[in-house]
């Protein structure tokens, strides 16, 4: 089945620009011209990228993507018409995984489009996440051994340990892992994290005083350490 793209952009003569050029492309194109749309959309029609333009009417680009992100973990391409760098963390921060300043050619949203989706789809052609520092974790059979013995984890801390080691150096808070790991039934306890890291730590034999595996970053959370 072809890739599902949402594009969201009220300049109607430029929606249709990229919608007719992504379905000769071979998509299955969706779009929305307001906020309220694109997030009525993204939840009954489940798409696979999402490309949100960062100025809308009535509800920003940025709420949009703060508030798909609390249900989704579809690809997100911001776009601005600001080629300023602080929108650009912020539109990171809140959980985009590209971005694209206007002008861009139909050609670049295409390409940046592809290397997404591929990104995206990474994890399921490699069922070895991770393979280090005598620890191995596959994502798709969800176990992790330690020195070739497996290592039971309940799924919130195997949810919590894939979010982490996925991106060794990067730091997440707390409200971050617990999003990850809950999704949907997220209910805002950013400390029930602790006793989840605790748990992983004892478990992997991470020494909590000077972990290898699993770091804690004071006063933004934790990261998965990077090899040494
Ligand atoms: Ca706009």
């Amino acid at each position: 089945m072809e890739p599902k793209l949402l594009l969201v952009e009220d300049e109607p003569g430029m929606l249709e620009e990229m919608q007719t050029y992504l379905h000769r492309e071979g998509f299955r194109v969706l779009t929305a011209r307001t906020g309220n749309e694109a997030l009525m959309l993204a939840r009954s029609e489940r798409p696979d990228l999402i490309v949100l333009d960062w100025m809308l009417p009535e509800k920003s680009g940025i709420d949009v993507c703060r508030e798909i992100r609390q249900t989704s973990n579809c690809g997100i391409i911001m776009v601005t018409a600001r080629s300023d760098e602080t929108d650009k963390i912020v539109g990171l921060e809140i959980g985009a995984d590209d971005y694209l300043t206007k002008p861009f050619s139909l050609r670049e949203l295409s390409s940046r489009i592809r290397a997404l989706l591929r990104r995206l789809r990474g994890p399921e052609d490699k069922p070895v996440l991770l393979e280090r520092d005598n620890l191995t974790i596959s994502e798709t059979k969800c176990q992790v051994f330690k020195d070739g013995q497996e290592i039971q984890l309940t799924p919130t801390e195997f949810k919590i340990l894939l979010t982490l080691a996925a991106r060794p150096g990067m730091v997440f808070s707390r409200l971050q892992l617990l999003k990850a790991a809950l999704a949907d039934e997220y209910m805002g306890y950013e400390r029930t994290m602790d006793s989840h890291i605790r748990n992983l730590r004892r478990k992997l034999g991470d020494d909590s005083a000077n972990p290898r595996y699993i770091q804690t970053v004071y006063g933004f959370g934790y990261r998965f350490g990077e090899q040494s």
